[in-house]
Formats: C-alpha cells, structure tokens, sequence
C-alpha cells in the first residue's frame, strides 16, 4: 500500500456534489486529497479548510503539472464534468468539452506527469436503453443521449492509455446519486437542481411549487421512469476501495456499476418524500423528458465481489432523510 502521508489525491471537481463527499470519505479514511475545481457548480465552502485548493481549469496542463509535482500527486479521482442529460440534448458541444475533451487534457497530465492510478466518474447513461435489466457491465453500451456518449468514450480513452502507458484506472458507472452525507458535513448544493430526489425534497421545503413528473407511459410497473438511487456516502466509499484497488494491483484496470440493484419508479420515489415529511408534495404530470430511458438498474455483483464494497445507507426513506436535513440546512445558501 502506498504510504498515505507522501501521496495525495488529487480530486477534480472536489467543490461538487460528489466530489465533496469523496474528500470526506478520503480524509476519513486517512488519505490526504488536493482539489482542483473551476468553480463554475461547485462552491469553496464545500471542500474543508484542510485540503489544498486550487481554483483552476483541468485542461490547463502547466497547471496541472505544478499541482502533480508541488503535491506530489500519486492519483486522480476525476469528477468534473456536466451531469445534466437534457442540457446534453440542447447543448451537446458544452458536454462533449467538459466531459471528453477536458478528460483527455486530464489523461495528458496523467501520463506526462507520471500519475499512475485513475479513477473515474462515468455514468449508467452509457447503457442507454439497455438489452437487459439489470444492467451489467458487459452489456452493450448504446447511450441515447449526448452526456451517456460524453461519458463514454472517455472511458474508451482510459482503456486505450491504460493499455499504451503506465496507468490503471478505475471506471465506476454511478447509477442514480442522491442523499448527503449522515454528519451534515456536505451535501448536494447547486441551484436549479433538475434531478428528482433532490428537486422533491425541494418541494417538500416550500422552495418550489411542485414536482414534474415527466412521463407515465413508460415501459415500467405503474409508467413512471424507473432508477437505481444510490447514497452518495456509499458511492464515495466505493471511491475509496477503487483507490485501494488500483494500487494494489497496478496491471488491473476496472469498470464497475455502482448501484444497489434495486429500482424506485418516479411516484415511488415522491411516495418515500411524503412519507418521510408527512405530508404530500404537489405532483404535475407532464410528458417525457429528452434523452431518458425506461428503466436502469445496475447489476452490482461485480463491484460487490471485487472490492469487498459494503452499502450502508441501501434504504430509499434514509437517502431522502438525509437529502432533506441537508436541504434544511442549506436554507437559502447557495
Ligand atoms: N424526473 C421527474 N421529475 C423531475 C426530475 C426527474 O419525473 O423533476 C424523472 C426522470 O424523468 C427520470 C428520473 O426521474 O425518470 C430520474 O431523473 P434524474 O434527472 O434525477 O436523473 P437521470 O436518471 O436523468 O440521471
């Protein structure tokens, strides 16, 4: 194992939403991470005053040289990128820079600065509509939209480098992320917010009127959109364990599902927000929205066997539990 005094993480979009969990799961567990984030979505109050912060661009390599060699950086954890699948429908340029091109420019520091481990943050969208359900890893990646597209062939870039030059990577395809950390020390802060869970505990506070529902003809048990929500401590853990693997085994590259294999249908997930704040948030059924699927339900068996992951926060009702406290707390923050 390397020596965690001496090597850091360096972790882009650390002032994100999943990212800030990532640090906490890091320090935790005794790593010492560095940010770099443009905040463009993330916020600096997100990433504790005891990790190094550079505000920065990671496509701007003499910078990304300084950082690797200033901090001496033994491994990336990637989360930078735009995450929003309908804003990749209208705007596909912007996810195609953010989510490729940028990558690649990251990649490039990689290999030219002599980083060896990478982690990345790819995505179930990658799948599209998948042949099975749940999803494997070895299902054929189809994505229907610009930002599941993005996405992967990023990932075809880090099986290419890994296979050219000195570096092993580690691709996780999150599922649905949602809820905050248990502790309150970090959660999901972004204005205008599009994704359910967090759009409903909205609702549920008074910050918005109601909660679309886009589509109830869809190809699933009562016709709204089905999905896999994950909590992000679990999925930041996971982070952690794909560090651990990817030093100990430095030939092994791996891509890896991170859900729970379970999956919540639209009206189940704001049947768990009522039921959580006792009351009913106003529902507006609308049509379907750009870009999405049915349904996406991972088959996690593989990240499960392979990394000893154990979820602990696996329960729809304590994932919006801990959305809400975090929304709570938000107030009028961001
Ligand atoms: N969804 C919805 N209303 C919203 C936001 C999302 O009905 O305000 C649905 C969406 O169509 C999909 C599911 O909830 O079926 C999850 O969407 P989200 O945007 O949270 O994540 P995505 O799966 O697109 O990454």
């Amino acid at each position: 194992m390397a020596d965690k005094g001496t090597f850091r993480i360096l972790v882009t979009g650390g002032a994100g939403y999943i990212g800030s969990h990532a640090i906490l799961a890091l320090k935790d567990a005794g790593w010492r991470p560095v940010v770099i984030d443009n905040l463009t979505t993330g916020f600096r109050w997100a990433v504790p005053g005891d990790v190094p912060f550079v505000e920065g661009d990671i496509e701007d390599a003499p910078l990304l040289a300084k950082i690797i060699a200033d901090h001496d950086i033994g491994a990336i954890m990637h989360f930078a990128g735009s995450i929003i699948v309908p804003e990749s429908v209208e705007n596909p340029l912007k996810y195609y820079h953010n989510n490729t091109a940028k990558s690649r420019a990251l990649i490039e520091a990689a290999v030219t600065n002599g980083v060896k481990h990478f982690i990345f943050s790819s995505t179930a969208a990658t799948y599209g509509v998948p042949e099975e359900s749940p999803v494997r890893e070895d299902t054929p990646t189809l994505p229907i939209n610009p930002y599941g597209r993005s996405k992967l062939m990023t990932e075809y870039m880090l099986r290419d480098t890994a296979a050219a030059h000195d570096l092993n990577y580690c691709a996780l395809r999150y599922f649905n992320v949602a809820g905050a950390d248990p502790q309150g020390r970090s959660g999901q802060s972004t204005a205008g917010a599009t994704h359910l869970i967090k759009v409903a505990v909205e609702a549920a506070l008074g910050k918005r009127e109601s909660v679309a529902i886009f589509g109830t003809d869809y190809d699933t048990p009562d016709g709204t959109g089905v999905r896999d929500y994950i909590h992000v401590n679990d999925l930041a853990a996971a982070h952690v364990k794909a560090l651990e693997a990817l030093i100990a085994a430095p030939q092994v590259c791996h891509t890896l599902n991170c859900g729970y294999g379970k999956g919540f249908s639209v009206l189940q997930v704001l049947d768990a927000v009522d039921r959580v704040t006792n009351q009913k948030i106003v529902r507006d059924v609308q049509g379907r929205r750009a870009g999405d699927p049915d349904s996406l339900i991972s088959d996690n068996a593989a990240i499960l066997e392979r990394f000893g992951w154990l979820p602990q926060y696996d329960d729809l009702d304590l994932i919006v539990r801990h959305a809400l406290a975090w929304e709570r707390k938000l107030g009028d923050r961001t």
